[in-house]
């Protein structure tokens, strides 16, 4: 099982190192061209800790498995 990171529906992203579930608004994302942003992954700032960290991209459309 993975341990999902970023919840689309209740728009949380969770801390990989504090795995603190905190709104997606209060992450703040890194400078990206806008140019670029389709190619790039997002990198969060974790605001309790100071982690960076990049979730990785889902495919899309992502498949729920039941
Ligand atoms: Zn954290």
């Amino acid at each position: 099982m993975i341990t999902q990171i970023v919840d689309e529906e209740a728009r949380t992203i969770t801390c990989p190192r504090c795995e603190e579930a905190q709104p997606m608004r209060d992450f703040a994302t890194l400078g990206m061209s806008p140019r670029y942003a389709p190619a790039l992954a997002p990198i969060y700032r974790c605001k309790q800790c100071n982690h960076l960290f990049a979730p990785r991209v889902q495919p899309h459309p992502v498949i729920a498995l039941a």
